[in-house]
């Protein structure tokens, strides 16, 4: 296991890839003396780099990073998720490198739940599951036989349960798709986090992985949720008790309580790779 601070330095790289610019402290992508990221991306490396990957049989497997841009109660950036499982995706790949990449993460998922909270974003089912198979098709075009579709955001789980399987047998090689929170059982939930519960939505463990690894969107400036809550409008009364049960725990989050929850989800994406390739042709 890398050190805490070459892993902080890998995080801020991280985070500045995904457009978001460190915090104050944070070091620049460029500055890191850890392996390379922009090895394990697969849109910051050229066709070059790809193409002697695929055709020199080093490349052996992709992780597609699926999210969403959606409403994280009041302190949290909306690029939570998607930020969430590209960073797990990475690191995963890292672990396993040079033998897998990361592709381009869908940053839009199903999120017609969040609506009624402003500035969600949200893909028709259809469209989204079209969007990621043709991600995947393009993959199998160019070779790749081992393909984890890694999901981040609560409404594609099922949709993506579904679809995945057939994809497997349209395209002959190897696809699966996991949530990046399969990593958890209640033991390893019930010990890491004081309100029980991973990972809900904005409460403590999306918190806790935010501080851990891209504090700078975590934004509890002028926050007052007793303030706000009359003019939230949220139209299901049972979600409304939720969302301010989830303000609430959200507080309870920690650093420590991310990089723990980070390192779990990591070790068992990498394990799950791992095991594709095995498996594959
Ligand atoms: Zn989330």
């Amino acid at each position: 296991m890398q050190s805490v601070q070459n892993r902080r330095r890998w995080l801020a790289s991280v985070a500045s890839l995904l457009g978001a610019a460190p915090a104050a402290g944070q070091v620049s992508a460029t500055s890191s003396s850890y392996v390379n990221p922009r090895k394990v991306l697969l849109w910051e490396s050229t066709r070059k780099e790809f193409r002697e990957a695929i055709e020199g049989g080093t490349l052996k497997a992709v992780i597609v990073p699926t999210g969403s841009t959606e409403q994280h109660n009041e302190h949290l950036a909306m690029i939570n998720d998607t930020a969430s499982v590209t960073l797990v995706a990475q690191q995963a790949a890292l672990l396993l490198h040079p033998q897998v990449m990361v592709a381009t993460p869908v940053a839009v998922g199903i999120s017609p739940h969040w609506m009624d909270r402003k500035g969600t974003l949200t893909l028709k089912k259809e469209t989204f599951l079209a969007v990621v198979h043709d991600i995947c098709e393009s993959l199998v075009a160019h070779g790749v036989k081992n393909i984890l579709v890694l999901n981040g955001h609560g409404g594609n789980v099922r949709p993506l349960r579904e679809a995945v399987p057939g994809w497997a047998k349209e395209f002959g090689i190897n696809v699966a798709t996991n949530s990046y929170w399969d990593a958890y059982s209640r033991e390893i939930i019930n010990k890491n986090m004081e309100s029980g519960v991973a990972p809900g939505h904005a409460a403590e463990f999306e918190t806790s992985f935010a501080m851990a690894a891209f504090p700078e969107r975590i934004h509890w400036e002028g926050v007052d949720y007793a303030k706000a809550k009359p003019g939230l409008g949220i139209k299901d009364p049972k979600s409304a008790v939720q969302d301010e049960q989830f303000a609430k725990e959200a507080r309870l989050a920690s650093t420590a309580k991310g990089e723990a929850m980070i390192d779990i989800a990591v070790k068992w994406t990498a394990e799950r790779v791992r095991t594709l390739i095995r498996e594959g042709k």
